[in-house]
C-alpha cells in the first residue's frame, strides 16, 4: 500500500469543486487519509515547487498557488502515486484523458485544478511539508 500528497489547486477550490475530485480518487479507489484547507503564503509555495525554480513559469506559479487557500491531503491505495496521476490527467488540459480531473476541471496548463507527487521519495517529502505524524494515522 502506497501514499502519495496530493493538492486540490486555487482554481478548483474557488469553484467549489473539492466533493467533485475527491469522489473521483474515491471512486479509482484511492482513500483520503489526511486532509486539510490551508492558505499558503507565496514563500510556502515557492519551496513546495522550488524544483521548478528556473522555469519560466516559476513566479506565475507560486502567486497562483498562493492566491486563494487550497486541500491538501493524503491518498492511500495500490499503487498510490502512479493510479492518482491517472485520475488528473497530463498537466496541459487540451492533453488529458477523458474523465480525468484535469479534462473535465482544469482551466489552463498553469491553473490545472490538481498537484499528485511524481515518485515515492518526493511522495514522502512533500506529505511531510504538509502533516506532522501525529496527524497521519
Ligand atoms: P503537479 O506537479 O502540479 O502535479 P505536473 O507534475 O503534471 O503537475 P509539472 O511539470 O510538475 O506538472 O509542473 C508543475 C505545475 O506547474 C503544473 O501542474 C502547472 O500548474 C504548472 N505548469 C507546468 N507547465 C506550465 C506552463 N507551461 N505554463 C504555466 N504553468 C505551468
Ligand atoms: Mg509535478
Amino acid at each position: 500500500i502506497e501514499r502519495t500528497l496530493s493538492i486540490i489547486k486555487p482554481d478548483a477550490t474557488n469553484r467549489n469543486l473539492t466533493g467533485k475530485i475527491n469522489a473521483k480518487f474515491e471512486e479509482a479507489g484511492l482513500r483520503i487519509v489526511a486532509q486539510k484547507r490551508i492558505h499558503l503564503t507565496k514563500a510556502q509555495a515557492g519551496k513546495f515547487y522550488e524544483v521548478h525554480a528556473e522555469r519560466p513559469f516559476y513566479d506565475e506559479l507560486c502567486e497562483f498557488m498562493a492566491s486563494a487557500p487550497v486541500v491538501v491531503q493524503v491518498l492511500e491505495g495500490e499503487s498510490a502515486i502512479a493510479k492518482n496521476r491517472e485520475v488528473m490527467g497530463a498537466t496541459n488540459p487540451a492533453d488529458a484523458a477523458a474523465g480525468t480531473v484535469r479534462a473535465e476541471f482544469a482551466q489552463s496548463v498553469g491553473e490545472n485544478s490538481v498537484h499528485g507527487s511524481d515518485a515515492p521519495e518526493t511522495a514522502a517529502q512533500e506529505i511531510a511539508y504538509f502533516f506532522a505524524g501525529l496527524e497521519l494515522v
